[in-house]
């Protein structure tokens, strides 16, 4: 199936007389006819929903149809992105290890990383993801245990160049995990560029809506755990009678692991209602992605002529630093966010945006509305300039997230929000 289609048919297949659209099923708890079926769904032998903490048939359904569109061999839904990133990275590293990340990544990722991360005793080295490879190698220690970039980086819109890094992390025998949560499998399928695990913070275009927080994890079954670096895939679980993952669920191993043993202890699953709610969305993410694109490009070349704005980051813009690695990675187009800087500095871009009346102020991003984001003054508050202009992101910088409403109206607000500038 074309991707159009599997938004709408992958995960769920409704049998003679069952409900066309996919059921919620909310409830906590499955019933069994024997104590025996049930000891071995504990032990992990049998198939089958036990508790809503670890799976549900509604999430189901959903995780399968992401992994369908990623193309992965799994998938695990979660509460929110940052439940995705932490359990991604949790599900592999452990006290002592370390993790590479670009600097550019999401500032709520960053303090992931950065500060709780750290807590557990967990390392990292940032890297600016433009040096080259051998500056990036020196990056590596011998406890180096996985990689981790955004496929467009939030708010800077810079395009990861994910063959580079897959490599880069291959030959020091880490996998490398891709946050694509702004190009969505639409406009870029990670795992075909050689990511090891993507993750999504679905809260954003997948849902689409504004409505409902949530993640997900997909594993793409390619990367070989068993090099001896990954003990907690390759040893027996002792909370699970000895399985080892490796050995009991091979190219799903990763990801039977993030679910039975890292969401039981954790407990960051979505409630059936959340995943029905994240199915609406995804059956529309080809066409509203579409409009976000054509929009954004209008508007980038709008911007990128006004004498009021310094500068556009958009990939379409064919000045662009990442116009040409978009036509690789991104070639359906780069999705409705952009990223743009006013003339005069922070007080600008607060008027500019105190300025526009269809455009939403709000700490949200790829919604059908369109909307703006002034990072350093919100998301991004907790960094300091150095580590600002490490993500890219200058104190007059706006990112303004474009909606499906339309192009006129949108571009006749942001000119409106110019001319008080
Ligand atoms: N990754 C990216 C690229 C994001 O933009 C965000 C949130 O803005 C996240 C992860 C975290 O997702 P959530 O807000 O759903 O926890």
């Amino acid at each position: 199936m074309k991707i159009e289609t599997q938004c709408l048919h992958e995960g769920y297949e409704p049998g003679n007389g069952e409900p066309r659209a996919l059921p919620i099923y909310q409830s906590t708890t499955y019933t069994y006819d024997s104590t025996e079926h049930i000891g071995k769904l504990f032990d992990l032998t049998a198939e089958g929903h036990m508790y809503s903490r670890i799976s549900n048939p509604t999430v189901e359904c959903v995780e399968k149809k992401i992994a369908a569109l990623e193309g992965g061999v799994g998938a695990l839904c979660t509460t929110s992105g940052q439940a995705a990133s932490m359990i991604a990275i949790m599900n592999i590293l452990e006290a002592g290890d370390h993790i590479i990340a670009a600097s550019a990544i999401y500032g709520g990722t960053y303090n992931l990383i950065n500060v709780t991360l750290r807590k557990f005793g967990i390392e990292c080295t940032f890297v600016d993801q433009e040096a080259p490879v051998v500056e990036l190698q020196k990056a590596f220690k011998p406890n180096t245990r996985a990689v981790f970039g955004e496929t467009i980086a939030n708010p800077a819109i810079a395009i990861f160049d994910i063959e580079k890094f897959a490599a880069l992390a291959h030959a020091n025998g880490v996998p490398l995990i891709v946050d694509n949560t702004f190009a969505t499998p639409v406009l870029c399928r990670p795992f075909e560029f050689g990511a090891d695990i993507v993750i999504h913070s679905t809260t954003k275009y997948m849902d689409g809506h504004a409505v409902q927080i949530g993640g997900v994890i997909v594993d793409g079954g390619k990367f070989d755990w068993t090099s001896g670096t990954f003990p907690g895939l390759t040893e027996p679980d002792a909370s699970y009678h000895g399985v080892v993952y490796t050995r009991d669920f091979g190219s799903a191993a990763y990801i039977t692991k993030a679910r039975v043993q890292l969401m039981r202890d954790i407990g960051a699953y979505p409630s059936a209602m959340a995943a029905f709610l994240l199915n609406l969305g995804l059956e529309t993410l080809v066409v509203r992605i579409e409009r976000h694109c054509r929009n954004a490009e209008k508007v980038a070349e709008f911007l990128a002529v006004s004498s009021k704005v310094e500068f556009v980051n958009y990939p379409s813009l064919v000045n662009n630093r990442y116009h040409e690695r978009a036509k690789k990675y991104l070639p359906l187009g780069a999705s409705g966010v952009i990223a743009f800087s006013i003339r005069g500095g922070r007080e600008n871009a607060v008027r500019f945006m105190d300025s526009l009346k269809l455009a939403s102020n709000v700490v949200h991003v790829a919604d059908i509305r369109t909307c703006v984001l002034h990072p350093a003054s919100a998301t991004h508050r907790q960094m300091n300039d150095e580590q600002l202009a490490a993500a890219g992101i200058t104190p007059g910088l706006i990112r303004i997230s474009v909606g499906i409403e339309h192009i006129d109206d949108i571009l006749a607000d942001i000119g409106q929000a110019l001319a008080q500038v």
